[in-house]
């Protein structure tokens, strides 16, 4: 993981900013269900471990969206701001609320076969279905 200083995000409203010390420029995308309805689309996200500074707490919504995460957003402008592991508490957020990190690479498809026909990326990445999901990760959980 790549050391970057001085990362902030806001949300569209200025209510929250977020600091976070590390970005893994490696994003994942993630086409299952839950994210295509969070977002709209598939879900573009960063590693940004647990060293991450809020301001704005008070507007910030956090909902339990799993056995495992919880997704947070802005109550006030519906922000979309991050996905918390419940486990480690590291938090992955949406790449585009990062607008001026560097050498972003999509690096990996999650949900590969929930991914609908209606759209699909030219990348060249390494995919996992959802039953390799799950069993990958469910020593993890
Ligand atoms: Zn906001
Ligand atoms: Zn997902």
């Amino acid at each position: 993981m790549s050391k970057l200083t001085g990362n902030i995000a806001t949300c569209l409203c200025g209510s929250v900013k977020i600091r976070v010390t590390e970005i893994n420029p490696k994003y994942t995308v993630c086409h299952c269900s839950s994210c295509r309805k969070w977002g709209g689309g598939p879900l573009f996200m960063v590693q940004c471990g647990t060293d991450v500074e809020f301001e704005g707490d008070d507007v910030i919504k956090e909902f339990d969206s799993s056995a495992w995460a919880s997704r947070g957003f802005c109550s006030n402008c519906g922000t979309h701001l991050f996905s918390r592991f419940k486990k480690n508490g590291s938090y992955n957020m949406p790449v585009g609320l990062f607008p001026n990190t560097k050498n972003l690479e999509m690096s990996m498809q999650y949900f590969i076969d929930l991914k609908p026909s209606y759209y699909c990326f030219a990348n060249d990445t390494p995919e996992m279905t959802e039953a390799e999901i799950y069993t990958h990760f469910a020593s993890e959980v």
